[in-house]
């Protein structure tokens, strides 16, 4: 009998729609070729909420590909669709918070039912910024410099910000950037050139996270590595990404046409490997499992690398970096779910 891979999208996040299209797409490839015979997918639906749903309005909002807004003002949490029981096997597909942070990894942990990705510890770490950059530092990996900073540092003191302020100066210089630690797709992160620009950029950052992290810019191509498996992990060819705008923000990342993917990068053979060592290297360090994307900065000049972050769910549309690059590594989308799903189980069974 097939096994029944219960579908998770949505979620409580600001990377809610594209979590959709991401599910869209696995659902898709789960229907096709030899894994029609293998899986059948139960779609699980997070409305914006918290809510979950399951059997016909998490299909129809898969399908439509357009979010279901929440009927309840008084959401209960705790109350799971009755198609939790029927899941053999779960394929989480939410990026950010409440979904790619070790929240949700927790929850199926829990339920004794092996998941697609990385557990608690991976995905928590991957997705703090600070968390991820103590222990990328801790691995050797070198990266640019930067600074944590707490939500009480910048709201709550008024003697501390300006020290504070000075100190980023002092050490970072500008342009710097300024980010919520917990977040993804470019939200709350600012390019910052000023004193006044500093200030505003942190005062923002800190409503989106209590956790802040303030790092120095570097001018350096984009470019991208994705890793599959478990304890002996692969890495795919590099891709590269070139914009016209300031950065690679929210809206260049989802305003078609503003950004294009090149798979393989026009890279010297030798940076490419450092990139793909750097990357499993990244992958271990943080415990990740299943997959991740890793994000570098290439320095043409210099020739210096620097790790960026890694992402342990990170976009899976069609068109998405992660499975172009696995696609010009040998691995189709329809196989590639497949593997993720092989190495779930793997990864849940008893050690013999
Ligand atoms: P993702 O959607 O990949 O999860 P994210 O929200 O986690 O993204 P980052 O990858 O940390 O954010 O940064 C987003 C973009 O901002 C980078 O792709 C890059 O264009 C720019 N950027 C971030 N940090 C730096 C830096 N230190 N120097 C230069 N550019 C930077
Ligand atoms: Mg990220
Ligand atoms: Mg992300
Ligand atoms: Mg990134």
């Amino acid at each position: 009998s097939k096994l029944r891979v219960g579908l998770l999208f949505g979620g409580r996040s600001g990377e809610h729609e594209v979590s959709i299209i991401s599910a869209r797409a696995i659902a898709q490839a789960l229907s096709l070729e030899e894994n029609a015979n293998k899986y059948a997918v139960l779609p699980f639906y997070i409305q914006k909420d918290g809510v979950w749903q399951a059997g016909e309005v998490a299909q129809q909002v898969l399908t439509s590909g357009v979010p279901q807004e929440p009927l309840s003002t008084t959401p209960n949490l705790w109350q799971f669709p009755p198609e939790t029981e029927e899941v053999d096997l779960w394929f989480p597909v939410l990026h950010g918070p409440n979904g790619e942070d070790g929240t949700i990894q927790g929850l199926l942990t829990l339920m004794q039912v092996p998941f697609v990705g990385s557990g608690v510890l991976g995905s928590a770490t991957g997705m703090d910024k600070i968390a991820m950059k103590m222990a990328f530092a801790q691995a050797g990996l070198s990266q640019v410099k930067y600074k944590a900073v707490t939500r009480a540092e910048v709201w709550s003191n008024p003697c501390v910000f300006p020290k504070l302020c000075d100190d980023i100066e002092a050490t970072l210089g500008y342009p710097c950037f300024v980010k919520p630690a917990n977040l993804g797709s470019s939200v709350g992160i600012a390019k910052v050139r000023s004193r006044q620009e500093l200030e505003t950029a942190l005062d923002n950052a800190a409503t989106y996270d209590r956790r802040i992290i303030v790092e120095a810019g570097v001018v350096a191509r984009e470019v991208e590595c994705a890793v599959l498996g478990n304890d002996h992990p692969k890495a795919s060819v590099i891709g590269e990404i070139t914009f016209n705008s300031d950065f690679y923000d929210y809206e260049t990342k989802y305003t078609p046409g503003k950004a294009d993917l090149f798979i393989p990068a026009n890279l010297p053979d030798v940076v490419a490997q450092q990139i793909q060592e750097m990357a499993l290297q990244a992958f271990a360090a943080v415990d990740a499992a299943g997959l991740s994307r890793v994000d570098f900065f290439y320095v043409e000049a210099t020739g210096e690398i620097f790790i960026n972050e890694i992402n342990t769910l990170p976009g899976f549309t069609s068109t998405s970096m992660y499975p172009q690059l696995w696609a010009n590594s040998g691995i189709t989308f329809v196989q590639l779910v497949d593997q993720l799903i092989q190495l779930a189980i793997e990864r849940h069974s008893p050690v013999s």
